[in-house]
């Protein structure tokens, strides 16, 4: 972020525009919103310029900008179209001290104005550090549409009760009634007329300061293989109403982000064969947390029933008497076979499909290899990776067909996705050469489809 977005304080500032034409006016449009005192020097200005000195909404002085003009200014504009005449205007306000944006100049300027979407007092503020003028006004143009007039009636009626809502305990439940301020009583209220919104706030009030206080709760939360958009709405609203975020090391940082500003971000990752936060703490932290209260969401990979030790998590805040419940989400074999154009079962081929790990608690996991050998079966194999030369052999000696398919996908669904296609009889040579970083999953019994010419695959026959 070479930009970073503040608001700044205009009700006793100065601010100072140089030029007359389209650009000053603009820059004034804009600034005119704010309750700066605004001072325009413009030796030829546009009409509109004389007529909102007329207004007494800014002060034109009609001869070019000079020496100590800028004196206590906190922002300057620029805003000639000349490039001379800016870089002598701009020079001139920063002597002075003010903050100095040259219109059109985004390496000399000092900071930049964003695109607003205004719901005064609710105010965005859209930036794209000048990559993409067309996309902030797109996405101003969507807000907008998507956020009501009312808003700013809201919030500004809103304003004058917080001394009131301070009655309520700091934290969860003042949170909980402004948002049903915002999101259901006040909305209701404005629909019968602005006089209903301040009554409609009292009786709220009361409402909170008699109900029980919430009791803390765990919600299991799939977060899915990586992808943002691959979350569930209800893991979005999970996240977004979350006071603690307990989570996994396969959670990407998009995702996380996704929190709640506010919320406790506590990463208990867990490393295949590495260091690991002992389940025991973990259970632990979901107990201590819920019960201050807090609303938890233990974030897992994928779907939180696959592979995660759910039980034994829900076993602990069950002995507690602590309430929870799942939320399900995209396991990794979703994302994966998804990647490479196929389907988990298919008429014909497979009537069934195993999740298998590659290995649990005591070291590789055993399964029931001779069925698994069989020609047309399928498996997703989960943390696979160091055992794959250990599933090699049992299948092979189980009969299995040495030229089966079996296709790796890394990092499924993110932008570092990769897709390795070998064959059972060079898999793990295969998985050597491919130098795996990042978190895979074992197709045995798929390949690619061969169709998805354009996917990346790495093509690993040359090991047979
Ligand atoms: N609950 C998770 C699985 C946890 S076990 C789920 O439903 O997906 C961790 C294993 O999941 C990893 O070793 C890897 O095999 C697989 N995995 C998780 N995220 C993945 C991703 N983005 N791409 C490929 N495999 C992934």
């Amino acid at each position: 972020m070479d930009h970073f977005p503040i608001f700044i304080a205009t009700k006793t500032a100065r601010i100072i525009v140089a030029g007359g034409g389209d650009a000053a006016l603009a820059k004034l449009r804009i600034l005119m919103k704010s309750s700066a005192k605004i001072t325009v020097f413009a030796s030829d200005p546009a009409p509109e310029i004389e007529q909102w000195h007329h207004q007494n909404r800014l002060t034109l002085v009609t001869r070019a900008m000079d020496y100590g003009d800028a004196l206590c200014a906190k922002l300057f504009y620029a805003a000639s179209e000349d490039e001379v005449e800016d870089a002598r205007t701009a020079h001139l306000a920063m002597t002075c001290g003010a903050l100095v944006n040259i219109v059109d100049n985004l390496h000399d300027s000092q900071f930049i104005t964003p695109a607003i979407v205004d719901r005064d007092p609710v105010t965005i503020a859209i930036g794209t550090e000048g990559a993409a003028p067309v996309l902030a006004r797109a996405i101003k143009a969507d807000l907008e549409e998507r956020l009501p007039q009312s808003l700013g009636t809201l919030a500004r009626i809103g304003k004058t009760f917080r001394d009131a809502a301070n009655a309520l305990p700091f934290g969860r439940p003042r949170r909980d009634f402004w948002r049903d301020y915002y999101f259901n009583t006040g909305p209701k209220a404005i629909g019968e007329g602005e006089a209903h919104i301040l009554p409609a706030l009292e009786a709220l009030l009361d409402t909170h300061l008699t109900k029980p206080a919430r009791a803390g709760h765990v919600a299991f939360v799939g977060g899915g293989p990586g992808d943002p958009e691959l979350l569930t709405l209800k893991a979005r609203r999970a996240l977004d109403e979350a006071d603690v975020v307990i989570y996994d090391r396969l959670i990407t940082p998009e995702i996380l982000e996704l929190a709640r500003r506010e919320a406790v971000m506590v990463d208990v990752g867990k490393e295949g064969f590495g260091p690991s936060t002992p389940q025991e703490h973990i259970n632990a932290l979901l107990v201590e947390h819920a019960k201050t209260g807090a609303q938890v969401v233990r974030l897992k990979s994928g779907d939180a029933t696959v592979f995660g030790r759910l039980d034994e998590e829900i076993d602990a805040v069950d002995a507690e008497g602590i309430g929870w419940h799942i939320v399900p989400g995209i396991t990794s074999a979703s994302a994966a076979v998804a990647a490479i154009g196929q389907s988990l079962t298919r008429r014909g081929r497979n009537a069934s499909v195993r999740f298998l790990t590659g290995h649990d608690t005591r070291g590789f996991a055993d399964h029931d290899w001779s069925a698994l050998a069989r020609t047309g079966e399928v498996a997703a194999i989960y943390m696979g990776k160091k055992s794959a030369r250990f599933i090699q052999g049992r299948l092979l000696m189980h009969g299995a067909d040495r030229h089966t398919p079996v296709t790796l996908v890394e990092n499924a669904s993110r932008p570092d996705q990769r897709v390795i296609e070998t064959t059972l009889d060079v898999l793990p040579s295969a998985l050597e050469a491919a130098n795996l970083s990042g978190p895979a999953l074992t197709f045995l019994g798929l390949a690619p489809r061969a169709a998805l010419a354009a996917l990346p695959t790495l093509k690993l026959e040359e090991f047979a």
